[in-house]
């Protein structure tokens, strides 16, 4: 059942949100709005905010468990979808590369002493 984020009413006009709440979170406007990930926000204010995001992240990323944009920090939910090469952010809409690090495991197993191709201590020159 869908009901209004803010002030509970049943079947909003909108995703979850009532006419009266539906608006961009920081000037209010109620055109083009979308829903990102820090809310519902009119396209411009949410272009703002991943300016100042995009000021204040440090950029490249090592060894993340999951993709992070270089630009605006934005964490991918799904990084297993993706492999090396060219990825668009879906918050700042900026390209960059990805390499994905593939980990590295060993496994071992016991070699029949009688059928190995070594010598023993004996065959040594000293
Ligand atoms: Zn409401
Ligand atoms: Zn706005
Ligand atoms: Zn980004």
């Amino acid at each position: 059942m869908f009901k209004c984020e803010i002030c509970a009413k049943k079947d909003p006009e909108h995703l979850d949100r009532c006419e009266k709440h539906y608006f961009c979170a920081d000037c209010k406007t109620k055109e083009n709005l979308c829903y990102y990930i820090e809310g519902l926000l009119c396209y411009s204010c949410h272009k703002n905010r991943v300016e100042k995001r995009i000021e204040k992240f440090g950029g490249e990323t090592q060894f993340t468990g999951e993709i992070i944009c270089p630009y605006c920090g934005y964490e991918f939910a799904d990084s297993w979808d993706y492999s090396s090469g060219k990825l668009e952010c879906e918050d700042c809409e900026n390209e960059f590369e990805v390499a994905v690090n593939t980990e590295i495991s060993y496994s071992t197993s016991k070699i029949d002493k009688k059928r190995s191709d070594f010598g023993t201590m004996d065959d040594l020159p000293f």
